[in-house]
């Protein structure tokens, strides 16, 4: 059952009070505003008694609403809030939480993003934009029921540019947002990494496999904040009965990447565009598994949703290439002349990845839908734009 409440907490609406009704969301009265304080409101397991994980019950003292019975039941909008939401993965996930009916908080410092991944959304009536480094603490008023935390510098490039910020958002930032969570009972979600696997020795990598992790290399920082990330994660759950989720993303693209921020996919599609020649680090034998975003959203509102289940869930699309294929795939797919640029290999750039999904096709019945070849027409087709945008000839040669 689908439930809608427009902003102002309890609806007037006749069609939504008799479906809520129906569906056994009332058992009394509806409040006549929304319960916006959380010492006027008993807060109950939104899954036992809601089926659609949109809207929360909300009961009312006698003593607040002394018009009222004294067991008045309200329905009120589920608020989540999503730290780094202006990022590539992040305005995504506003986007689907904004469509499942919740009041959706941004908190971003911009220092990856962009507001114009918001663009689509900005101006929505349940979305907010709170500017802010979580690496600081942050206080909300009122109820929040999820957090995702998903702020963190996530490209090499990005966080070899900004190895300390990288580290204060994975142990302080991943710190206050379960902080957060612990005050306001919240459900918490972290953005974890497959680079919690390191230059993997096992083979594709399953989520009981331990790593191999260089913590003094350039890649440290951020694969060792991701790890304190999950072992603090873990202390809050094991010590504060904190509700926790940790997804384990693998690398993931598709439209509000950056084109600029220096990981391959951007920049194959932009070189591929602009007739420049592809950059590929050693000789392109090592490999990658790309996922397209659609299918990572669905995976993480699947796992944020499932109950009682705090272990990691690796996310990623098993359809594993090496970084050659996927240049000449990115070459043929854009119709382009552009020659391999052979550059030297990062230090301790992965040899091998490949998810194992098999707790994710078990535990959530999720699946990668969208094939390399979909996903990649519709990357190319928002690169093309952007960089029409940017510089009219480069994309659109015949122009010129
Ligand atoms: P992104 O850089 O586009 O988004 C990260 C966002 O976090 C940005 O908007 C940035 O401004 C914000 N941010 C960074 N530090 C912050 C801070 N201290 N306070 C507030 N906001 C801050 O990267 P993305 O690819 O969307 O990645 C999002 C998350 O997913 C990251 O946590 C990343 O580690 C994880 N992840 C992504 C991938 C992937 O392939 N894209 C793979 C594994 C994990
Ligand atoms: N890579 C490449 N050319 C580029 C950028 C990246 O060959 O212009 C390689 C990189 O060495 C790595 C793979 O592509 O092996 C994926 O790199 P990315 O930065 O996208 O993310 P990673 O998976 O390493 O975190």
């Amino acid at each position: 059952m689908k439930v809608r409440i427009e902003r102002g907490g309890i609806s007037t609406n006749p069609e939504i009070l008799r479906q809520a009704a129906k569906g056994g969301l009332l058992s009394a009265k509806l409040l006549p505003r929304r319960v916006h304080n959380s010492s006027l409101s008993t807060r109950l397991g939104t899954t036992e008694l809601i089926a659609n994980p949109s809207v929360r019950l909300v009961r009312a003292r006698q003593a607040s609403y002394n018009a009222y019975t004294p067991d008045a039941w309200g329905i009120d909008l589920v608020r989540t809030l999503i730290t780094g939401g202006a990022g590539f993965i992040g305005s995504h996930l506003c986007e689907r939480f904004l469509e499942l009916g919740h009041e959706v908080i941004c908190v971003d410092n911009l220092i990856t993003g962009s507001l114009a991944n918001l663009e689509t959304f900005r101006n929505h009536e349940r979305f907010s934009f709170i500017r802010h480094d979580i690496s600081h603490p942050l206080e909300i008023d009122g109820p929040i029921d999820y957090i995702l935390h998903f702020a963190s510098p996530a490209s090499p490039v990005d966080y070899l540019q900004y190895p300390i910020q990288t580290l204060k958002v994975g142990s302080l930032g991943t710190h206050n947002t379960l902080g957060l969570a612990k005050a306001k009972k919240a459900r918490f979600l972290l953005a974890s990494t497959s680079e919690v696997y390191g230059d993997p020795a096992v083979h594709p990598q399953t989520e009981d496999y331990w790593g191999h992790v260089n913590p003094v290399g350039y890649r440290g920082c951020y694969d060792e904040a991701k790890r304190f990330s999950e072992a603090l994660v873990m202390a809050y759950h094991r010590t504060h009965g904190i509700d926790t989720r940790i997804v384990r993303i693998f690398n993931t693209y598709g439209p509000r990447m950056r084109l600029d921020d220096g990981r391959v996919l951007p920049n194959f599609m932009g070189q591929a565009l602009r007739g420049e020649p592809l950059t590929v680090y050693g000789e392109g034998k090592q490999t990658r598994s790309f996922c397209y975003v659609s299918d990572l959203v669905a995976g993480i509102e699947k796992l944020l949703f499932v109950e009682n289940y705090h272990e990691p869930v690796n996310l990623g699309n098993p359809d594993e290439v090496t970084i050659l294929e996927f240049a000449q795939e990115i070459l043929a797919l854009a119709g382009s002349s552009s020659k391999i640029d052979y550059r030297p290999l990062p230090q301790d750039d992965p040899r091998q990845r490949k998810p194992d999904i098999t707790r994710a096709r078990q535990l959530l019945g999720w699946e990668p839908q969208v094939s390399r070849r979909e996903g990649l027409q519709r990357t190319l087709a928002y690169f093309q734009a952007k960089i029409a945008q940017q510089s009219p000839s480069v994309a659109n040669p015949e122009k010129k």
